[in-house]
């Protein structure tokens, strides 16, 4: 079992500077198995269970390093710092904000496109999710502006769809059609703008988009637009 320094581990969950730590440690404010550790320099083992076990300020242990989140990401939230708007990580708890390593999106949503979102501070996690090579399905639902014609389903299967401005041809791409202007589509990659720009390369245009499931894991439906909920592990194994 790894082990970190009550100081640094607690830093790095962004819980205060080690300095401050180390005061809240000396006046008995951490506690594990409910006795006090007054020493901030105390070496911890990194249990799972540690989460349950050590209690800063009476409160239970944010999740350890290795934390894997879904939200449901409302209409004009947006994923980048570059764009203006709310941004989805502040619908964290602000503490969460402030971890090292930090907790960042799998992939983007665009600003206007609301349903899953995963977040999480583990890399090896957020590659096998988003490498194309891994073939994990994002599922969206999208409203037209216009009726589908048919043909769009041959078109975004044939694996030789070309975007605007790109040199290679999109992976085959699965639409099923629910009505005149409302289809599933299910992509395998996660290029820029990929599905209104496959529907505009269609002739039509997406009013909007929702994405209902990453791989065999669903959006839940009692997960109101701005709620965050932790991945247990049959979330993950359902993801691939
Ligand atoms: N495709 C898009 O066009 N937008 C999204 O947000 C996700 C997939």
């Amino acid at each position: 079992t790894p082990t970190a320094r009550l100081d640094k581990l607690l830093a790095n969950l962004g819980y205060a500077s080690r300095r401050e730590i180390q005061l809240l440690a000396r006046n008995g404010h951490i506690r594990l198995d409910g006795a006090p550790i007054p020493r901030a320099d105390t070496r911890i083992a990194l249990t799972p269970d540690l989460e349950s076990r050590l209690v800063v300020d009476g409160e239970a242990l944010d999740p350890l390093p290795g934390v894997a989140l879904m939200v449901n990401k409302p209409l004009g939230v947006t994923c980048s710092h570059k764009e203006a708007g709310p941004l989805v990580y502040d619908l964290l708890p602000a503490r969460w904000r402030r971890r090292d390593p930090a907790i960042s999106t799998v992939g983007r949503l665009d600003k206007e496109t609301s349903g899953l979102l995963l977040m999480t501070d583990d890399g090896a996690l957020l590659h096998r999710i988003i490498s194309p090579k891994r073939h994990v399905a994002k599922r969206y639902r999208a409203h037209l502006a216009r009726p589908l014609t048919g043909a769009e389903t041959a078109l975004f299967a044939s694996g030789t769809l070309m975007l605007e401005g790109e040199d290679k041809p999109l992976a085959p791409a699965v639409l099923e059609i629910l009505g005149p202007q409302d289809a599933i589509l299910k992509v395998y990659e996660g290029r820029y703008h990929q599905v209104r720009r496959m529907f505009a390369a269609a002739g039509n245009h997406v009013e909007t988009l929702h994405r209902e499931s990453i791989g065999g894991l669903t959006l839940p439906s009692d997960l109101e637009p701005g709620a965050i909920r932790r991945l247990g592990e049959a979330d993950l194994a359902a993801i691939f």
